[in-house]
């Protein structure tokens, strides 16, 4: 059985799929690796780091395409160059493994579905203990929330800790993190590490203590509903709790240096958390970082990968993060992916075990059909 490890055409992405060090794992477990020429450069893996830890190197694309019994990927497959589809390269039967985006992009699990492709989606890999190891969105967000902070601390035309010199006292930046998930509680962590203020906000009430344990303060606001489901997810809020939110939260965005927004609801567009007015009324050089620029965004003034500058504010709508810390990120990636593989692979042989509610979850198509029911109603929605 052949694992391929594809290089990634998309030009703004540096992570590959397995490390060297991830290889000799799997090599020492008798599986044959196949690595793409140069697939690992841009994360700095070279190709003798590859045949050292038992990698076949493969020069030519498309054989490793065509040959590949799981191929590996970060992002989904593209349209090459010359036109084709790199789907239409996989051979029927084949397993694709990565982040495929079925949710933004379902008709990518259609031309999959028509290839006879089994396909599993990083990003339906579900949240739950068991899970753990093979979270990719988890291992990611993290990266982008630590990535965020150091990006904010760039871009803030001020120092972020309190310093006492001869010159004179320096007061602490005041850091607003609006949303405290995996990517918000990592932006918190490191916007401490880096001396600031913090105070973060987010509407599951759950998450107090591990805000308060990292040395921030939680802004509380009471609503009177449920906000998040019974497996801990947040829920979409009524009109009437975003209103209640966006009073509190108002002096909070207005009197920080830096905010960082990371709220999403699973499937949902990014809730709106920071108002033009509210951008309007921020002092002067104060700095956004928002992560959900791709998902719509938590603030009305960002632009998906730019950076938008609004009345003295600069807006930063940062996209791809973990792709810019590529070392670690593919380490961690391949790490999940591996995980993942010892749930398909069992004695040697592939077992494609429906039973298993991680494999079913993330499983998109299989046998000709699409399997998951959210990628069949995103597919049945027109898009706009
Ligand atoms: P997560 O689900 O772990 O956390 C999101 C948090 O937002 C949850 O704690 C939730 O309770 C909170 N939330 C939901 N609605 C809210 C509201 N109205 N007000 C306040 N908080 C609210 O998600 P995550 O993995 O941390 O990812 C966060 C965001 O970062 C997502 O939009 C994700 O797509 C994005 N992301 C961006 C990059 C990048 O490079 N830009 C990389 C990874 C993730």
């Amino acid at each position: 059985m052949k694992i391929a490890v594809a290089n990634e055409i998309e030009i703004c992405e540096r992570r590959v799929a397995l490390i060297p060090d991830t290889v000799a794992r799997l090599v020492k477990k008798g599986w044959e690796v196949w690595v793409e020429s140069g697939a690992g450069e841009r994360a700095f893996f070279t190709n003798a780091d590859y045949e050292a830890a038992g990698a076949v190197i493969i020069p030519e694309s498309d054989r490793l395409w065509a040959e590949a019994d799981i191929l590996l990927k970060v992002s989904p497959p593209q349209e090459r160059e010359d036109g084709r589809l790199e789907i239409d390269l996989l051979k029927p039967g084949a397993i694709l493994i990565g982040f495929l985006n079925p949710l933004g992009n379902p008709e990518i699990a259609q031309g999959l579905a028509q290839r006879q492709i089994t396909a599993l989606s990083m990003e339906m890999i579900p949240r739950t203990t068991r899970a753990q190891s093979m979270d990719a969105l988890s291992s990611q967000a993290s990266i982008a929330g630590y990535k965020a902070a150091l990006i904010a601390a760039a871009a803030l035309p001020k120092y972020f800790p309190m310093l006492t010199t001869a010159a004179g006292t320096i007061a602490p930046a005041k850091v607003f993190i609006m949303g405290a998930g995996v990517a918000g509680l990592q932006a918190i962590a490191t916007a401490r590490r880096l001396g600031s203020i913090v105070e973060a906000f987010d509407i599951r009430p759950a998450v107090k203590e591990e805000v308060q344990s990292l040395g921030a303060k939680f802004v509380e606001v009471q609503l009177e509903e449920e906000t998040a489901t019974a497996g801990g997810y947040a829920k979409e809020i009524s009109e009437a709790s975003k209103q209640r939110t966006q009073e509190v939260v108002t002096a909070h965005v207005k009197n920080a240096d830096v905010v960082i927004t990371t709220a999403q609801v699973p499937g949902k567009k990014a809730p709106l958390l920071v108002t033009e007015e509210m951008v309007s009324q921020m002092k002067p050089g104060a700095v956004i970082v928002d992560l959900a620029a791709e998902q719509g965004g938590n603030c009305a003034c960002t632009a998906p990968g730019k950076d938008i500058f609004h009345n003295g504010v600069t807006i930063i709508g940062s996209i791809n993060l973990p792709s810019s810390i590529p070392v670690h990120a593919s380490q961690l990636y391949a790490k999940n992916l591996t995980s993942l593989m010892h749930l398909l692979i069992k004695d040697g042989q592939l077992q494609i075990d429906f039973a298993d509610d991680i494999i079913d979850a993330a499983c998109i198509t299989h046998a000709g059909e699409i399997r998951n029911s959210r990628v069949q109603e995103a597919l049945a929605v027109p898009s706009a």
